[in-house]
């Protein structure tokens, strides 16, 4: 079978795999501070035989590990960054390694070396079958900031891919063609005049007015902006106490839609209404431009061989430790366990998944930055088993399960279908052919333009 040499690597190289995903789970970083990550998986790839550019694309911590020569060239999207909040212990109840400290509450430790474990398993296959072409294992920088691949891509770091493949822990193995949304993230930074507030009110000049007249006028534009936007913020800085006019206030914007012209569509109408909460309070506004990636544009083609792949390759069976403990899990969030089950209409006492893998086209309001590759080249998206049904992103939950068996098992199996779907793409670059065709039509002629302005520069 087409890729039976890679997923006998990966079994053998499991040890090893099981450690990288580990240390990168025990020692969480922040977007753009991954260091110890990105040395531990340059050191495993390098000693594979990988060659390993640290620095892809001008991001320091970016890595482009390649092997082999010529086309097709296949790119594996890695993400090893944690988010802040979510310090989590592998328990059935919220327990923090350090309170408040960073955790892998959207399981990028299992991403991140679920992509190597694939590239390790092809790099074996395609040597020992002499198959042309190349892989390149990328690690992406700063997704949940939302601005990771952008940088890179506008940095040429995925120039001369051919295609690409994504997976993300999840709850049921599935490849998705649904639309994320595009997004843009920016505060608005007010500066105004401090005064007492009591004895001198006429001489102050609030940033605060000026963050809640903003907030009143983004509330309006809500009525008249297509049905798809999501317009969310928060207050970061409203000022110290009551008796002080606030000379500095700040609020934190995201804005999203199902196309990239919508957002960018209702950012400047936002930045519009900042601008005229500053002239009416006479304060000052300067726009922080944070991150903003495309929505995804999944490929129908390329989706179907991945769950092709998914159904080719036996699942393991889950312990009886493991059912028990996402059981206990499921207990603290019943709601969502039982919204997950409605939708994938299962069984009300699954609590891991263990089914076919599938095709499906469920958009969703949240937005990843695998948009950015998927707008340069077709692309595969996809989830497999992970976590417990209830588990919501980005949670203690997801955390504890990326840290537990669960999740090293939902990886595994994650790392022999990009494998299986890197042989296969390599065995008949007739798919390329296919997945290009079909991205062409979708791109109707656009091409890729970076969401991020080229005056914003890669973030300390
Ligand atoms: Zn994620």
């Amino acid at each position: 079978m087409i890729g039976s040499i890679a997923i006998q690597e990966i079994e053998a190289k499991r040890p090893a795999l099981d450690a990288l995903s580990q240390a990168i789970w025990s020692h969480p970083e922040a977007g753009f501070h991954e260091y110890e990550a990105c040395k531990n998986v340059s050191e495993l790839l390098r000693k594979e035989g990988f060659q390993v550019e640290v620095g892809a694309g001008g991001v320091p911590t970016a890595i482009k590990a390649t092997f082999g020569s010529g086309h097709p060239v296949i790119g594996f999207m890695g993400e090893f960054d944690a988010l802040p909040g979510l310090s989590q212990k592998v328990s059935t109840v919220k327990d923090p390694v350090e309170e408040g400290a960073y955790g892998h509450g959207c399981g990028h430790n299992l991403l991140c070396t679920a992509h190597v474990g694939a590239v390790i398993g092809l790099k074996e296959e395609m040597r020992r079958q002499n198959l042309p072409g190349t892989i390149i294992f990328y690690a992406c920088p700063a997704e949940e900031l939302l601005i990771g691949k952008p940088l890179m891509a506008r940095g040429g770091a995925f120039e001369g891919l051919d295609v690409a493949v994504n997976f993300h822990p999840n709850k049921i193995s599935e490849a998705t063609v649904g639309v994320s949304t595009a997004v843009n993230s920016m505060k608005f930074h007010f500066k105004g005049r401090s005064s007492h507030a009591a004895n001198a009110p006429e001489n102050g000049r609030s940033a605060l007015d000026a963050v809640e007249l903003t907030d009143i006028g983004a509330n309006y534009l809500r009525e008249h902006v297509s049905s798809d936007v999501r317009i969310h913020y928060t207050i970061t800085d409203g000022g110290v106490v009551p008796n002080v006019v606030p000379d500095k206030a700040c609020v934190w914007y995201y804005v999203r839609a199902f196309s990239r012209e919508a957002v960018e569509n209702a950012y400047e109408r936002l930045v519009k209404i900042a601008q005229g909460a500053a002239m009416m309070t006479e304060t000052e506004v300067e726009v922080e431009f944070l991150g903003g990636c495309y929505n995804t544009m999944n490929n129908h083609v390329l989706a179907e061989l991945v769950a092709e792949c998914m159904n080719r390759i036996p699942q393991e069976p889950w312990t009886e430790e493991e059912i028990s403990f996402a059981a206990a899990l499921d207990e603290q969030s019943p709601d969502s366990a039982a919204a997950t089950r409605a939708k994938y209409g299962l069984s009300p006492d699954t609590h891991l998944y263990c089914g076919p893998g599938k095709v499906t086209n469920f958009n969703s309001y949240g937005s990843t930055d695998i948009g950015d590759v998927m707008h340069l080249v077709p692309t595969a998206y996809f989830f497999t088993g992970c976590t417990n049904m209830g588990a919501p992103a980005h949670s203690w939950q997801f955390a504890s399960c990326a840290g537990s068996s669960i999740g090293e098992k939902g990886m595994i199996y994650a790392a022999k279908i990009m494998a299986m779907y890197g042989a296969r793409i390599l065995n008949d670059p007739s798919i390329v052919a296919r997945a290009k065709e079909e991205f062409d039509r979708q791109m109707a002629g656009k091409t890729y333009k970076c969401p991020v302005p080229d005056h914003v520069g890669i973030p300390k």
